[in-house]
Protein backbone atom coordinates (compact mmCIF):
# COMPACT_ATOMS: atom_id res chain seq x y z
CA UNK A 1 0.00 0.00 0.00
CA UNK A 2 1.21 3.68 -0.74
CA UNK A 3 2.69 5.22 2.36
CA UNK A 4 1.29 8.99 2.72
CA UNK A 5 4.13 11.79 3.03
CA UNK A 6 3.94 12.73 6.77
CA UNK A 7 2.65 16.51 6.60
CA UNK A 8 5.09 18.70 8.71
CA UNK A 9 2.83 20.34 11.69
CA UNK A 10 2.59 24.23 11.05
CA UNK A 11 1.29 27.15 13.21
CA UNK A 12 -2.04 28.01 11.55
CA UNK A 13 -1.75 31.16 9.74
CA UNK A 14 -4.64 32.96 11.60
CA UNK A 15 -2.53 32.01 14.88
CA UNK A 16 1.15 32.99 13.23
CA UNK A 17 0.77 36.67 11.89
CA UNK A 18 0.21 37.70 15.00
CA UNK A 19 4.06 37.04 15.93
CA UNK A 20 7.15 35.95 14.72
CA UNK A 21 7.33 32.63 16.34
CA UNK A 22 8.65 29.82 14.13
CA UNK A 23 6.03 28.84 11.74
CA UNK A 24 7.25 25.38 10.62
CA UNK A 25 7.38 23.34 14.17
CA UNK A 26 9.50 20.20 12.43
CA UNK A 27 8.49 16.56 12.96
CA UNK A 28 8.52 14.69 16.32
CA UNK A 29 10.38 11.19 16.43
CA UNK A 30 7.45 9.21 15.30
CA UNK A 31 6.81 11.67 12.41
CA UNK A 32 10.20 11.54 11.29
CA UNK A 33 10.40 7.54 11.75
CA UNK A 34 7.07 7.36 9.62
CA UNK A 35 8.26 9.85 6.85
CA UNK A 36 11.88 8.00 6.49
CA UNK A 37 10.24 4.57 6.42
CA UNK A 38 8.73 6.32 3.14
CA UNK A 39 12.24 6.02 1.62
CA UNK A 40 12.43 3.93 -0.62
CA UNK A 41 16.25 3.14 -0.30
CA UNK A 42 16.90 3.09 -3.74
CA UNK A 43 19.98 1.41 -5.47
CA UNK A 44 20.42 4.11 -7.64
CA UNK A 45 19.68 7.24 -5.10
CA UNK A 46 18.95 10.21 -7.59
CA UNK A 47 18.02 12.79 -4.74
CA UNK A 48 21.60 13.02 -4.01
CA UNK A 49 22.48 14.34 -7.64
CA UNK A 50 20.33 17.21 -6.30
CA UNK A 51 21.70 18.56 -3.11
CA UNK A 52 24.35 21.18 -3.91
CA UNK A 53 26.38 19.49 -1.52
CA UNK A 54 26.46 15.82 -1.89
CA UNK A 55 24.82 14.72 0.90
CA UNK A 56 24.37 11.09 1.27
CA UNK A 57 20.84 11.26 1.89
CA UNK A 58 20.04 7.88 1.41
CA UNK A 59 22.29 7.04 4.35
CA UNK A 60 21.26 9.36 6.68
CA UNK A 61 17.36 8.70 6.11
CA UNK A 62 18.47 4.71 6.79
CA UNK A 63 19.93 5.98 10.08
CA UNK A 64 16.62 7.19 10.92
CA UNK A 65 15.38 4.22 10.29
CA UNK A 66 17.38 2.64 12.72
CA UNK A 67 16.82 5.27 15.09
CA UNK A 68 20.26 5.40 14.88
CA UNK A 69 20.08 9.77 14.87
CA UNK A 70 23.51 10.17 15.74
CA UNK A 71 24.83 8.44 12.68
CA UNK A 72 22.04 10.24 10.85
CA UNK A 73 23.51 13.56 12.03
CA UNK A 74 27.33 12.66 11.49
CA UNK A 75 26.35 11.61 7.77
CA UNK A 76 24.58 14.90 6.89
CA UNK A 77 27.97 16.89 8.68
CA UNK A 78 30.47 14.68 6.48
CA UNK A 79 29.19 17.58 3.97
CA UNK A 80 26.76 20.39 5.68
CA UNK A 81 28.08 22.18 8.38
CA UNK A 82 24.91 23.52 9.58
CA UNK A 83 22.12 21.39 9.27
CA UNK A 84 19.52 22.58 11.41
CA UNK A 85 19.61 25.94 9.27
CA UNK A 86 19.66 24.24 5.88
CA UNK A 87 16.60 21.88 7.20
CA UNK A 88 14.76 24.97 7.31
CA UNK A 89 15.80 27.08 4.61
CA UNK A 90 17.14 25.12 1.75
CA UNK A 91 14.72 25.18 -1.42
CA UNK A 92 14.57 21.63 -1.22
CA UNK A 93 11.54 21.34 -3.87
CA UNK A 94 14.05 22.55 -6.46
CA UNK A 95 17.04 20.78 -4.95
CA UNK A 96 17.21 17.32 -3.24
CA UNK A 97 13.33 16.45 -3.35
CA UNK A 98 12.84 17.40 -7.38
CA UNK A 99 15.60 14.69 -7.87
CA UNK A 100 13.87 12.52 -5.65
CA UNK A 101 12.71 9.16 -7.89
CA UNK A 102 9.69 9.98 -6.11
CA UNK A 103 8.81 13.31 -7.87
CA UNK A 104 6.96 12.70 -10.99
CA UNK A 105 8.97 13.15 -14.21
CA UNK A 106 9.07 16.53 -15.58
CA UNK A 107 7.95 18.04 -13.01
CA UNK A 108 9.32 21.86 -12.49
CA UNK A 109 9.53 21.49 -9.09
CA UNK A 110 9.29 18.20 -6.48
CA UNK A 111 5.78 16.65 -6.47
CA UNK A 112 4.08 16.26 -3.05
CA UNK A 113 5.02 12.51 -2.45
CA UNK A 114 9.07 13.30 -3.00
CA UNK A 115 10.12 12.49 0.21
CA UNK A 116 10.83 15.87 2.91
CA UNK A 117 14.00 15.69 2.88
CA UNK A 118 14.19 18.99 4.29
CA UNK A 119 12.45 17.87 7.39
CA UNK A 120 14.49 14.61 8.34
CA UNK A 121 17.41 17.39 7.72
CA UNK A 122 15.90 19.51 9.92
CA UNK A 123 15.46 16.78 12.57
CA UNK A 124 18.67 14.56 12.39
CA UNK A 125 20.17 18.85 12.52
CA UNK A 126 18.39 19.39 15.55
CA UNK A 127 18.79 16.40 17.41
CA UNK A 128 22.50 16.52 17.10
CA UNK A 129 22.93 20.33 18.45
CA UNK A 130 20.43 19.37 21.45
CA UNK A 131 22.38 16.32 22.41
CA UNK A 132 25.99 18.45 21.44
CA UNK A 133 27.01 15.43 19.56
CA UNK A 134 30.73 15.58 18.79
CA UNK A 135 32.50 15.46 15.84
CA UNK A 136 35.38 13.17 14.84
CA UNK A 137 38.34 15.32 16.03
CA UNK A 138 40.43 16.59 13.00
CA UNK A 139 42.90 18.69 14.27
CA UNK A 140 46.31 18.63 12.42
CA UNK A 141 49.69 19.64 13.87
CA UNK A 142 50.62 20.98 10.93
CA UNK A 143 48.07 23.87 10.83
CA UNK A 144 49.35 24.85 14.71
CA UNK A 145 51.21 27.68 13.79
CA UNK A 146 48.53 28.24 10.71
CA UNK A 147 46.20 31.41 10.99
CA UNK A 148 43.14 32.50 8.76
CA UNK A 149 41.53 35.46 8.39
CA UNK A 150 37.55 35.28 7.34
CA UNK A 151 36.10 38.27 5.92
CA UNK A 152 32.20 38.26 6.50
CA UNK A 153 30.02 36.05 8.90
CA UNK A 154 27.45 34.57 6.71
CA UNK A 155 27.05 31.09 6.05
CA UNK A 156 29.99 31.24 3.54
CA UNK A 157 32.35 32.68 5.91
CA UNK A 158 31.02 30.70 9.06
CA UNK A 159 31.42 27.29 7.16
CA UNK A 160 34.86 28.49 6.38
CA UNK A 161 35.90 29.37 9.40
CA UNK A 162 34.39 25.80 11.13
CA UNK A 163 36.45 23.95 8.54
CA UNK A 164 40.07 25.63 9.25
CA UNK A 165 39.30 25.90 12.81
CA UNK A 166 38.52 22.00 12.97
CA UNK A 167 41.63 21.02 11.11
CA UNK A 168 43.30 23.29 14.36
CA UNK A 169 44.17 26.42 12.24
CA UNK A 170 43.45 30.07 14.57
CA UNK A 171 40.78 31.36 12.56
CA UNK A 172 39.37 35.26 13.20
CA UNK A 173 36.58 35.95 11.42
CA UNK A 174 35.81 40.08 10.67
CA UNK A 175 32.43 41.02 10.50
CA UNK A 176 31.01 44.60 9.60
CA UNK A 177 27.73 44.50 11.10
CA UNK A 178 27.90 44.74 14.64
CA UNK A 179 26.34 40.92 14.84
CA UNK A 180 27.48 37.64 13.03
CA UNK A 181 25.12 35.59 10.06
CA UNK A 182 25.17 37.54 7.57
CA UNK A 183 21.62 37.37 5.71
CA UNK A 184 20.82 34.52 8.15
CA UNK A 185 20.45 36.59 10.56
CA UNK A 186 19.73 40.59 8.63
CA UNK A 187 17.48 38.96 5.91
CA UNK A 188 15.48 35.44 7.37
CA UNK A 189 13.02 36.47 9.30
CA UNK A 190 12.89 34.53 12.60
CA UNK A 191 9.48 32.92 11.55
CA UNK A 192 11.48 31.02 9.27
CA UNK A 193 14.96 30.53 11.10
CA UNK A 194 14.51 31.06 14.85
CA UNK A 195 17.62 33.54 16.14
CA UNK A 196 18.16 30.49 18.83
CA UNK A 197 18.90 27.84 15.70
CA UNK A 198 21.93 30.40 14.62
CA UNK A 199 23.20 31.72 18.01
CA UNK A 200 23.49 27.94 19.02
CA UNK A 201 25.85 27.14 15.45
CA UNK A 202 28.01 30.37 16.23
CA UNK A 203 28.05 29.66 19.81
CA UNK A 204 30.29 26.88 18.98
CA UNK A 205 32.25 27.61 16.77
CA UNK A 206 33.57 30.33 19.05
CA UNK A 207 33.79 27.47 21.92
CA UNK A 208 35.35 25.33 19.28
CA UNK A 209 37.96 28.29 19.11
CA UNK A 210 37.10 30.88 16.26
CA UNK A 211 37.61 34.48 17.31
CA UNK A 212 34.88 36.61 15.76
CA UNK A 213 35.91 40.50 15.14
CA UNK A 214 32.60 42.45 14.88
CA UNK A 215 32.36 46.07 13.38
CA UNK A 216 35.43 46.08 10.74
CA UNK A 217 34.84 46.62 7.88
CA UNK A 218 37.39 45.04 5.74
CA UNK A 219 38.68 47.52 2.61
CA UNK A 220 37.72 50.47 5.11
CA UNK A 221 38.51 50.18 8.81
CA UNK A 222 41.15 47.57 8.48
CA UNK A 223 43.00 46.92 4.95
CA UNK A 224 43.18 43.55 2.89
CA UNK A 225 46.71 43.92 2.65
CA UNK A 226 46.76 44.33 6.95
CA UNK A 227 45.21 40.71 6.88
CA UNK A 228 47.27 38.96 4.40
CA UNK A 229 50.19 40.53 6.85
CA UNK A 230 48.97 39.33 9.95
CA UNK A 231 47.48 35.90 8.60
CA UNK A 232 48.58 33.00 6.45
CA UNK A 233 45.64 33.01 4.40
CA UNK A 234 42.44 34.71 3.59
CA UNK A 235 38.94 34.11 3.09
CA UNK A 236 36.52 36.81 1.30
CA UNK A 237 32.91 35.35 2.28
CA UNK A 238 31.36 38.76 1.30
CA UNK A 239 27.78 38.36 0.23
CA UNK A 240 25.73 40.79 -1.92
CA UNK A 241 24.33 42.79 -0.05
CA UNK A 242 23.60 45.77 -2.22
CA UNK A 243 19.91 46.13 -3.07
CA UNK A 244 18.59 46.73 -6.61
CA UNK A 245 16.39 49.91 -7.74
CA UNK A 246 13.24 50.13 -10.09
CA UNK A 247 14.54 53.24 -11.14
CA UNK A 248 11.58 54.95 -11.77
CA UNK A 249 9.92 58.02 -10.97
CA UNK A 250 9.66 59.06 -7.14
CA UNK A 251 11.72 56.16 -5.91
CA UNK A 252 12.91 58.87 -3.20
CA UNK A 253 9.93 59.41 -2.08
CA UNK A 254 9.71 59.18 1.98
CA UNK A 255 8.62 55.48 3.11
CA UNK A 256 9.99 53.73 0.33
CA UNK A 257 12.40 50.88 1.27
CA UNK A 258 15.11 48.64 -0.04
CA UNK A 259 13.85 45.34 1.29
CA UNK A 260 17.43 44.95 2.93
CA UNK A 261 16.99 48.00 4.71
CA UNK A 262 13.50 46.84 5.82
CA UNK A 263 14.37 43.79 7.26
CA UNK A 264 17.77 44.74 8.69
CA UNK A 265 15.70 47.13 10.87
CA UNK A 266 13.44 44.33 11.22
CA UNK A 267 15.24 41.47 11.98
CA UNK A 268 19.05 42.55 13.17
CA UNK A 269 17.82 45.83 14.50
CA UNK A 270 14.47 43.97 16.23
CA UNK A 271 12.18 46.35 14.90
CA UNK A 272 9.70 43.95 15.36
CA UNK A 273 9.89 44.09 19.32
CA UNK A 274 8.58 47.45 19.39
CA UNK A 275 8.28 48.95 22.39
CA UNK A 276 11.10 46.41 23.66
CA UNK A 277 13.41 47.70 20.60
CA UNK A 278 13.02 51.46 19.32
CA UNK A 279 14.41 50.95 15.82
CA UNK A 280 12.22 52.91 13.03
CA UNK A 281 10.41 51.54 10.85
CA UNK A 282 7.00 52.59 8.93
CA UNK A 283 4.16 50.40 9.20
CA UNK A 284 1.65 51.39 6.52
CA UNK A 285 -2.17 50.92 5.91
CA UNK A 286 -1.27 49.65 2.15
CA UNK A 287 2.22 47.93 2.14
CA UNK A 288 3.40 46.95 -1.40
CA UNK A 289 5.81 44.84 -1.64
CA UNK A 290 7.84 44.63 -5.19
CA UNK A 291 9.34 41.42 -6.18
CA UNK A 292 8.69 37.86 -6.47
CA UNK A 293 11.74 36.24 -5.14
CA UNK A 294 12.47 35.34 -1.34
CA UNK A 295 13.41 38.11 -0.28
CA UNK A 296 10.15 39.53 -1.40
CA UNK A 297 8.14 37.06 0.17
CA UNK A 298 9.93 37.56 3.23
CA UNK A 299 9.29 41.14 3.19
CA UNK A 300 5.78 40.49 2.49
CA UNK A 301 5.33 38.56 5.66
CA UNK A 302 7.26 40.85 8.03
CA UNK A 303 4.98 43.80 6.74
CA UNK A 304 2.07 42.06 7.49
CA UNK A 305 2.98 40.73 10.74
CA UNK A 306 4.05 43.93 11.83
CA UNK A 307 0.45 45.81 10.35
CA UNK A 308 -1.52 42.98 12.91
CA UNK A 309 0.91 44.10 15.68
CA UNK A 310 -0.02 47.59 15.31
CA UNK A 311 -3.72 47.10 15.29
CA UNK A 312 -4.07 47.72 11.47
CA UNK A 313 -6.29 45.86 9.07
CA UNK A 314 -3.63 43.56 6.99
CA UNK A 315 -3.27 44.91 3.65
CA UNK A 316 0.17 44.07 2.09
CA UNK A 317 0.19 43.02 -1.14
CA UNK A 318 3.08 41.32 -3.53
CA UNK A 319 3.26 43.28 -6.62
CA UNK A 320 5.28 40.88 -9.84
CA UNK A 321 5.97 41.57 -13.11
CA UNK A 322 5.33 37.43 -13.91
CA UNK A 323 3.03 35.33 -12.95
CA UNK A 324 3.25 32.86 -9.68
CA UNK A 325 4.69 30.51 -12.15
CA UNK A 326 8.03 32.30 -13.07
CA UNK A 327 8.53 33.59 -9.33
CA UNK A 328 12.24 32.71 -8.21
CA UNK A 329 10.93 32.50 -4.62
CA UNK A 330 10.38 29.17 -2.56
CA UNK A 331 7.48 27.34 -3.23
CA UNK A 332 6.80 26.55 -0.03
CA UNK A 333 7.34 30.33 1.08
CA UNK A 334 4.86 31.56 -1.93
CA UNK A 335 2.20 29.74 -0.38
CA UNK A 336 2.90 30.58 3.36
CA UNK A 337 2.61 34.20 2.31
CA UNK A 338 -0.91 33.45 0.49
CA UNK A 339 -2.04 31.70 3.33
CA UNK A 340 -1.24 34.28 5.55
CA UNK A 341 -3.47 36.71 3.69
CA UNK A 342 -0.86 38.52 1.42
CA UNK A 343 -2.65 39.59 -1.43
CA UNK A 344 -0.68 38.66 -4.81
CA UNK A 345 -0.78 41.15 -7.33
CA UNK A 346 0.76 39.28 -10.86
CA UNK A 347 1.45 40.86 -14.08
CA UNK A 348 2.05 44.39 -13.00
CA UNK A 349 4.37 46.73 -13.81
CA UNK A 350 5.16 49.98 -11.54
CA UNK A 351 6.31 53.09 -13.17
CA UNK A 352 6.23 55.45 -10.79
CA UNK A 353 5.39 56.54 -7.40
CA UNK A 354 3.25 59.83 -5.91
CA UNK A 355 3.55 61.48 -3.33
CA UNK A 356 1.41 63.24 -1.15
CA UNK A 357 2.41 67.01 -0.45
CA UNK A 358 4.86 66.42 2.42
CA UNK A 359 6.89 64.25 0.33
CA UNK A 360 5.32 61.07 1.44
CA UNK A 361 4.54 58.03 -1.28
CA UNK A 362 0.52 57.67 -1.51
CA UNK A 363 0.28 55.64 -4.40
CA UNK A 364 1.69 53.86 -7.12
CA UNK A 365 1.01 53.74 -10.79
CA UNK A 366 1.32 50.81 -12.69
CA UNK A 367 1.23 49.19 -15.93
CA UNK A 368 -1.00 45.25 -16.63
CA UNK A 369 1.22 43.14 -17.82
CA UNK A 370 1.69 40.37 -20.30
CA UNK A 371 4.01 37.38 -21.16
CA UNK A 372 6.12 36.86 -24.03
CA UNK A 373 8.35 34.46 -25.55
CA UNK A 374 11.37 33.67 -22.48
CA UNK A 375 14.48 36.46 -21.93
CA UNK A 376 18.06 34.92 -21.02
CA UNK A 377 16.73 33.63 -17.33
CA UNK A 378 14.91 31.31 -19.70
CA UNK A 379 11.65 32.69 -17.62
CA UNK A 380 8.89 34.45 -20.15
CA UNK A 381 9.30 38.16 -20.54
CA UNK A 382 6.62 40.83 -19.01
CA UNK A 383 5.60 43.27 -21.80
CA UNK A 384 3.51 46.26 -20.37
CA UNK A 385 0.07 46.17 -22.16
CA UNK A 386 -0.19 50.27 -23.65
CA UNK A 387 -2.54 52.17 -21.96
CA UNK A 388 -3.26 49.76 -19.19
CA UNK A 389 -2.07 52.60 -16.30
CA UNK A 390 -3.52 52.65 -13.32
CA UNK A 391 -2.87 53.65 -9.63
CA UNK A 392 -2.99 51.67 -6.58
CA UNK A 393 -2.65 53.11 -2.86
CA UNK A 394 0.44 52.84 -1.23
CA UNK A 395 1.69 54.03 1.95
CA UNK A 396 4.73 52.27 2.20
CA UNK A 397 6.75 50.32 -0.53
CA UNK A 398 9.59 47.77 -0.39
CA UNK A 399 11.71 47.01 -3.20
CA UNK A 400 12.70 43.70 -3.46
CA UNK A 401 14.35 43.52 -6.79
CA UNK A 402 17.89 41.69 -6.83
CA UNK A 403 21.14 42.30 -4.99
CA UNK A 404 24.51 42.76 -6.23
CA UNK A 405 28.02 42.29 -4.69
CA UNK A 406 29.14 45.17 -2.28
CA UNK A 407 31.97 46.57 -3.64
CA UNK A 408 33.34 48.06 -0.18
CA UNK A 409 36.66 45.58 -0.29
CA UNK A 410 37.13 45.44 -4.01
CA UNK A 411 37.14 48.84 -4.60
CA UNK A 412 39.74 49.52 -1.87
CA UNK A 413 41.90 46.46 -3.34
CA UNK A 414 41.95 46.23 -7.44
CA UNK A 415 44.36 43.46 -7.16
CA UNK A 416 41.18 41.28 -6.28
CA UNK A 417 39.84 40.74 -10.10
CA UNK A 418 35.99 41.28 -10.51
CA UNK A 419 33.76 40.84 -13.57
CA UNK A 420 30.96 42.60 -15.33
CA UNK A 421 28.57 41.77 -12.36
CA UNK A 422 31.27 43.24 -9.89
CA UNK A 423 31.41 39.35 -8.27
CA UNK A 424 35.12 38.58 -7.44
CA UNK A 425 36.83 36.04 -9.79
CA UNK A 426 37.64 32.90 -8.38
CA UNK A 427 39.76 29.48 -10.36
CA UNK A 428 36.60 27.58 -10.36
CA UNK A 429 38.19 24.23 -8.83
CA UNK A 430 40.42 26.32 -5.59
CA UNK A 431 38.33 29.09 -5.26
CA UNK A 432 41.46 30.89 -5.08
CA UNK A 433 41.66 35.05 -6.02
CA UNK A 434 43.44 36.63 -8.38
CA UNK A 435 45.93 37.35 -5.33
CA UNK A 436 47.61 34.47 -4.09
CA UNK A 437 46.61 33.19 -1.14
CA UNK A 438 43.49 34.97 -0.86
CA UNK A 439 40.24 32.70 -1.58
CA UNK A 440 36.67 33.21 -2.02
CA UNK A 441 32.86 32.16 -1.88
CA UNK A 442 29.55 32.42 -1.28
CA UNK A 443 26.90 35.31 -3.30
CA UNK A 444 30.00 37.47 -3.98
CA UNK A 445 31.59 34.92 -6.65
CA UNK A 446 27.84 34.49 -8.13
CA UNK A 447 26.57 31.43 -8.29
CA UNK A 448 22.29 30.49 -7.59
CA UNK A 449 22.36 32.33 -4.06
CA UNK A 450 21.30 30.01 -1.80
CA UNK A 451 22.59 29.01 1.60
CA UNK A 452 23.88 25.33 0.65
CA UNK A 453 25.72 26.77 -2.34
CA UNK A 454 27.70 29.10 -0.46
CA UNK A 455 28.28 27.31 2.17
CA UNK A 456 29.34 24.52 -0.39
CA UNK A 457 31.99 26.80 -1.74
CA UNK A 458 33.08 28.02 1.37
CA UNK A 459 33.83 23.93 2.24
CA UNK A 460 35.53 23.51 -1.69
CA UNK A 461 37.60 26.97 -0.14
CA UNK A 462 38.70 25.51 2.65
CA UNK A 463 40.24 22.61 1.17
CA UNK A 464 42.40 24.91 -0.74
CA UNK A 465 43.28 26.59 1.98
CA UNK A 466 44.38 23.43 3.56
CA UNK A 467 47.01 23.01 1.31
CA UNK A 468 47.85 26.17 0.65
CA UNK A 469 48.69 26.33 4.02
CA UNK A 470 50.39 22.89 4.28
CA UNK A 471 52.60 24.05 1.34
CA UNK A 472 53.61 27.68 2.28
P1 LIG B 1 25.93 36.81 3.29
O1 LIG B 1 24.95 35.96 3.98
O2 LIG B 1 25.43 38.00 2.56
O3 LIG B 1 27.03 37.27 4.35
C1 LIG B 1 28.06 38.16 4.00
C2 LIG B 1 28.57 38.84 5.26
O4 LIG B 1 29.75 39.58 4.94
C3 LIG B 1 27.59 39.86 5.82
O5 LIG B 1 27.41 39.62 7.21
C4 LIG B 1 28.25 41.21 5.56
O6 LIG B 1 27.92 42.17 6.55
C5 LIG B 1 29.72 40.84 5.61
N1 LIG B 1 30.59 41.75 4.84
C6 LIG B 1 30.40 42.21 3.59
N2 LIG B 1 31.41 43.02 3.22
C7 LIG B 1 32.26 43.07 4.29
C8 LIG B 1 33.49 43.75 4.52
N3 LIG B 1 34.04 44.53 3.59
N4 LIG B 1 34.09 43.59 5.73
C9 LIG B 1 33.54 42.79 6.71
N5 LIG B 1 32.37 42.12 6.51
C10 LIG B 1 31.75 42.27 5.32
N6 LIG B 1 18.85 31.14 0.51
C11 LIG B 1 18.34 29.93 0.80
O7 LIG B 1 19.00 28.92 0.55
N7 LIG B 1 17.10 29.79 1.35
C12 LIG B 1 16.34 30.86 1.68
O8 LIG B 1 15.23 30.69 2.18
C13 LIG B 1 16.86 32.16 1.43
N8 LIG B 1 16.17 33.27 1.78
C14 LIG B 1 16.73 34.49 1.61
C15 LIG B 1 16.05 35.61 2.08
C16 LIG B 1 16.61 36.87 1.94
C17 LIG B 1 15.88 38.06 2.47
C18 LIG B 1 17.86 37.02 1.26
C19 LIG B 1 18.46 38.39 1.08
C20 LIG B 1 18.54 35.92 0.79
C21 LIG B 1 17.99 34.64 0.98
N9 LIG B 1 18.66 33.50 0.56
C22 LIG B 1 18.14 32.26 0.82
C23 LIG B 1 20.00 33.60 -0.06
C24 LIG B 1 21.08 33.30 0.98
O9 LIG B 1 20.77 33.90 2.21
C25 LIG B 1 22.45 33.74 0.48
O10 LIG B 1 22.72 33.05 -0.72
C26 LIG B 1 23.54 33.44 1.51
O11 LIG B 1 23.29 34.11 2.73
C27 LIG B 1 24.92 33.85 0.98
O12 LIG B 1 25.85 33.65 1.99
P2 LIG B 1 27.22 34.50 2.03
O13 LIG B 1 27.95 34.03 3.25
O14 LIG B 1 27.88 34.42 0.73
O15 LIG B 1 26.76 36.02 2.19
FE1 LIG C 1 15.20 7.18 -3.34
FE2 LIG C 1 13.96 9.55 -2.78
FE3 LIG C 1 14.84 7.88 -0.78
FE4 LIG C 1 16.57 9.27 -2.30
S1 LIG C 1 15.04 10.13 -0.89
S2 LIG C 1 16.77 7.12 -1.70
S3 LIG C 1 15.59 9.16 -4.34
S4 LIG C 1 13.22 7.49 -2.31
Amino acid sequence: MKKEPVKVKEVPAQARIKDFSEVILGYSESEALQEAGRCLQCKNPTCISGCPVGIDIKRFIYHITQKDYKNAYLTIREKNNFPSICGRVCPAEYQCRKACVLTKKGSPYASEQAIWINFLERFAGDYGMNNNIPLPAEKQESFSKASVAVVGSGPAGLCCAGELGRLGAKVTIFESLHKTGGVLRYGIPPFRLPRSILDNEIESLQKSGVEIKANVIVGKTKLLKELQDEYSSVFLGLGAGVPGFLKIPGENLCNIYSANEFLTRVNLMSAYKFPEFHTPVSIGRHMIVIGGGNTAMDAARCALRLQVGRGFKPDTSILYRRTEAEMPARRLEIEHAKEEGINFQLLIQPVAFIGDENGFVKKLKCLKCQLAEPDASGRRRPVAIEGSEFEIDCDVAIIAVGLEANQVLTRATPEIKTDKYKDVIVDQQTMETSVKGVFAGGDIVGGEGTVIEAMGMAKKASVSIADYLKNK
